[in-house]
């Protein structure tokens, strides 16, 4: 078995009295790609965003690669690979892609301004958008607005990369291409974490599914075990 590239420990995340993250475990090997499911609510944002260091957490430690980050900003983080997407892309609509691309490598990369430029463009190429790096932001179509968001979390090269419902309202041809865009980045040797609704999608792309449900981690283990599980049909039944 590969090293392990994540290990959260007793995680806790209260938000006033809600308890969004109740003493979770989880450890993510080297090169696996997870499925997170469970119904709104159950916790997924709020777990990812502790891990990428957008939340401090109330309890719990945190590890990846080693080192106990629990208390390291996000941008530390993102340096030492982590690499996450938002719900709601945000990109700089009023800037070119490759521009786009250019502030992560800024900000998480010791690269001089050329070898920035073609990392940029050899992200854009790998995610398919390499007709549009001139193209603004703005001007995008809603799945290549979701490419240009893994772009933007992948080309410092992160070792991990956690995607939060990336496909939400698509097609489902549209759904296939972020699918083979999520292959191909596995393939280049990226961790990968999925949180989706879609659940075509999630069973296409996952090796191990990760169930959560108000807080708590329910089931996690091979897909047709955890899609068997009867606490996890109960989830889903009560959502
Ligand atoms: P999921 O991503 O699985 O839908 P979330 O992590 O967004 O779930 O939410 C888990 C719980 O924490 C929910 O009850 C949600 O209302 C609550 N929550 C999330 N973020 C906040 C916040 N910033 N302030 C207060 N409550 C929050
Ligand atoms: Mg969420």
């Amino acid at each position: 078995m590969s090293e392990v590239l994540l290990a959260v420990t007793g995680l806790r995340k209260t938000f006033g009295g809600v308890v969004a993250v109740a003493s979770m475990d989880l450890e993510i090997r080297r090169g696996e790609k997870i499925g997170l499911i469970g119904p709104n609510g159950s916790g997924k944002t709020t777990l990812i965003n502790c891990i990428a260091g957008m939340l401090r957490p109330t309890a719990g430690q945190i590890n990846f690669a080693g080192l106990n980050v629990t208390n390291l900003p996000a941008h530390s983080r993102a340096r030492l690979g982590i690499g996450r997407t938002f719900q709601l892309p945000k990109p700089f609509f009023s800037l070119t892609l490759a521009e786009n691309l250019m502030i992560p490598l800024e900000f998480c990369s010791d690269l001089a301004v050329p070898a920035m430029q073609e990392q940029a463009r050899s992200t854009l190429r790998l995610l398919g958008l390499e007709h549009a790096g001139d193209a603004y932001a703005g001007s995008l179509t809603q799945v290549d607005l979701r490419k240009l968001e893994l772009a933007r979390a992948v080309v410092a090269g992160p070792r991990l990369l956690i995607a939060d419902e990336t496909m939400a309202g698509l097609s489902t041809s549209e759904v296939d291409e972020i699918l083979e865009v999520l292959t191909a980045l596995a393939a280049n040797g990226i961790t990968i974490i999925l949180i989706e609704h879609i659940m075509r999608a999630i069973l296409s792309f996952s090796e191990r599914l990760v169930c959560l449900d108000a807080g708590r981690k329910i089931a996690d283990g091979l897909p047709d075990g955890v899609m068997g599980h009867p606490d996890v049909e109960r989830a889903y039944l009560g959502e």
